[in-house]
């Protein structure tokens, strides 16, 4: 576990309100809601929940990359004090890449297949999220001989940092020709090429076998302890989250259910849903496993009344059904939504 957990009091991202819905056949789907995050200095914070809680689209939603419409988008997103939803399209792409850089899901899919991988990321060096202004200046700058030659050499540098094997062969291949954990260490890198404030991970690792997942995480590890920057990591992984984050968030049917410093969510998790998913966690041990959560996530476009947990809670009652159980601080930096704490004795 993490032992530096900060309390964020200048959060180089700082999320409120933020509400993400969809129009669908099946009528409107109210996938995130009234979203409330921030990610300090040099801290690593991790969303946690089950696939399709609503942590995907936060991140996408974070970052500009839904299309509205079909996508609704509510709420603030402020990084490094610029409110991004203030921001045009082109000052968007601007900052994404240079201020804030991306590591996909699927590391076999997000690198483009018709372009080496050395001359894709000398791209990312040399135009970043911008767009050239128009075909002529991309092609000076494009092939400016010396500017094309360190731009490779940044690649160079950054793949032997994130230990690529051989990083001249690869920077010569296609993307098919490389191993799902090269695509994923290329990934990494063309992230971190330009030395971004904050790095956003979306399951890193998770589409790949589990020997190299592990070889993926120590890798993140080790840049984490390496840079000052400021990471929000997505992960359904309990063991993952703990061993990387300095604060967690609990999602559950698209809102945050409740947050921590890890040590409050490994040691003293309140919220029934994060009970569900601790004791969710295989353990090395001949005692048999006790609970886990029955049930699955809930339909979006026709989410439960009250608490979205209450079809799958053992403690659900009445007021459960009834309303939007409210949230309740239990320090600077925890807090869960469930009505069982706004009582004065839970019990
Ligand atoms: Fe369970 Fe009720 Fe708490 Fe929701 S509000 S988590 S249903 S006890």
């Amino acid at each position: 576990m993490r032992t530096n957990e900060p309390v964020p009091d200048d959060p180089v991202l700082e999320v409120s309100d933020l509400s993400v819905g969809f129009e669908g056949f099946d009528g409107y789907a109210d996938v995130v809601s009234d979203v409330d995050l921030s990610v300090g200095r040099g801290e690593v914070v991790t969303i946690v929940g089950e696939t399709g809680c609503g942590k995907s689209v936060t991140t996408k939603a974070i970052t500009g990359l839904l299309e509205e419409p079909p996508a609704h988008v509510s709420g603030t997103v402020t990084y490094d004090g610029t409110d991004l939803f203030s921001l045009s399209d082109e000052e968007r792409a601007a900052l994404n890449g240079d201020g804030i850089g991306m590591v996909f899901q699927d590391p076999m899919s997000s690198l483009n297949p018709v372009f080496e991988l050395g001359e894709q990321l000398a791209d990312t060096v040399q135009f970043g999220g911008t767009s050239p202004d128009g075909p002529l200046s991309y092609l000076r700058r494009r092939y400016s001989r010396s500017a094309r030659s360190e731009a490779r050499d940044r690649v160079r540098e950054i793949l032997t940092q994130v230990q690529m094997p051989d990083p001249d062969g690869a920077m010569d291949s296609y993307p098919n020709e490389l191993s799902g954990g090269m695509c994923q260490r290329a990934l990494i890198a063309q992230a971190l090429l330009n030395e971004p404030d904050l790095l956003i991970a979306d399951e890193p690792g998770t589409a790949l076998d589990v020997t190299i997942h592990d070889k993926i995480l120590s890798l993140l590890d080790d840049l984490i302890e390496d840079r000052e920057m400021s990471i929000l990591m997505i992960t359904h992984n309990l063991g993952v989250a703990r061993k990387l984050s300095d604060r967690i968030y609990i999602m559950y049917g698209g809102r945050i259910v409740e947050s921590g410093t890890t040590a409050e969510i490994f040691e003293a998790p309140k919220h029934p849903y994060t009970q569900g998913l601790l004791a969710s966690m295989p353990r090395l041990s001949d005692e048999p496993m006790a609970g886990g959560i029955s049930g699955s996530v809930p339909e979006y476009e026709d989410p439960p009344e009250g608490c979205r947990f209450h079809p799958r809670c053992p403690y659900a009652d009445e007021a459960c059904r009834s309303e939007q159980p409210p949230a309740k601080a239990f320090s600077e930096t925890a807090s869960t939504e469930c009505v069982r704490y706004a009582l004065e004795d839970p019990g």
